[in-house]
């Protein structure tokens, strides 16, 4: 038997508010919970959704003992019902959508809430899109809707007018550090430079280390600094690069650009958040001309 699933605690205020509004019976139908890859957002949905089936929550928290949290537990909550891609990555299909329908329009079979968790709400294409539109405005009485997504900009307009939307910002560095450090094993120093590493996510952050990802990130700055000191040509670096994940790639380059731009317009070296880079990226900010100085 598994367990309820728990937030992480930088999501206590929102879970907090959300909790308020089911009390005052003031939930709305459809929320869309979106913010930046990698701080728990799914998480937060299916463990809102949770305390929404409990019978007896406690302090906006499922009780995990009555019959509802037994079937959630066990992941078999027959008012529970999870929308996601067949694999990951891929477009959730229109006659998934439409199985939902079916689940939408049948009545509660605890008597209380249904729910559903969307999950990434970014991955319907117009034809899903559509048929969840009119589940969207009339979904009946005693129902959720919680889309999560971290790509805002892909997710249909007609989709995006027809939920209230809960922006779940990066939590604070000191509570994400000491939360990385406790789950990571990991010093305070260490865990401060992988979550800069992962924009101040720490699920992220953590994949990050149980993937062993350091050897690849250490690949990254070693060709760069190859590049620089003309050790190696850009051509045979970014064939060794082809290896590595290219999206993750990408996502670290532009992180050490904004580095860069930052220290060249700060006149001290602290500006540089990057550790494991300091020295390369405060070399490379030296050499640019800010751009008011060209006109
Ligand atoms: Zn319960």
């Amino acid at each position: 038997m598994t367990e309820l699933i728990t937030a992480y605690p930088w999501f206590a205020e929102r879970n907090k508010h959300l909790a308020e509004l089911h009390r005052q019976k003031r939930l709305p139908h459809a929320l869309l919970i979106h913010g930046m890859q990698g701080i728990g957002k799914a998480l937060f949905a299916k463990s809102f959704a949770q305390m929404l089936l409990c019978q007896q929550p406690e302090s906006g928290k499922a009780c995990g003992v009555c019959k509802s949290c037994e079937l959630n537990a066990a992941g078999s909550h027959p008012d529970l019902f999870i929308l996601q891609p067949e694999e990951a990555g891929k477009q959730l299909k229109v006659d998934q959508v439409r199985a939902l329908g079916e689940f939408i329009y049948s009545t509660a079979q605890q008597g209380g809430y249904r729910v559903v968790v969307i999950d990434p709400a970014d991955s319907m294409n117009i034809a899903s899109a559509n048929a969840l539109l009119k589940m969207l405005e009339e979904p009946g009485s005693d129902t959720l809707l919680l889309l999560v997504t971290s790509k805002m900009g892909q997710v249909l307009p007609t989709i995006k007018s027809r939920c209230q939307h809960i922006e779940c910002v990066t939590p604070d560095t000191e509570v994400a550090i000491s939360w990385l450090m406790s789950e990571g094993d990991l010093d305070e120093e260490r865990a401060r430079g992988v979550l800069t590493i992962n924009r101040g996510a720490p699920k992220e952050a953590l994949a990050y280390l149980n993937n062993n990802l350091g050897e690849d990130r250490a690949q990254l700055i070693r060709g760069l600094a190859d590049i620089l000191k003309q050790r190696r040509s850009p051509l045979e670096v970014a064939q060794a690069w082809q290896k590595l994940d290219l999206e993750l790639l990408l996502g670290w380059l532009y992180s050490l650009l904004t580095d860069i731009a930052r220290g060249a317009l700060c006149e001290n070296d602290d500006s540089v958040r990057h550790e494991d880079a300091r020295n390369m990226l405060n070399a490379v900010a030296k050499k640019l001309t800010p751009l008011e100085s060209l006109n």
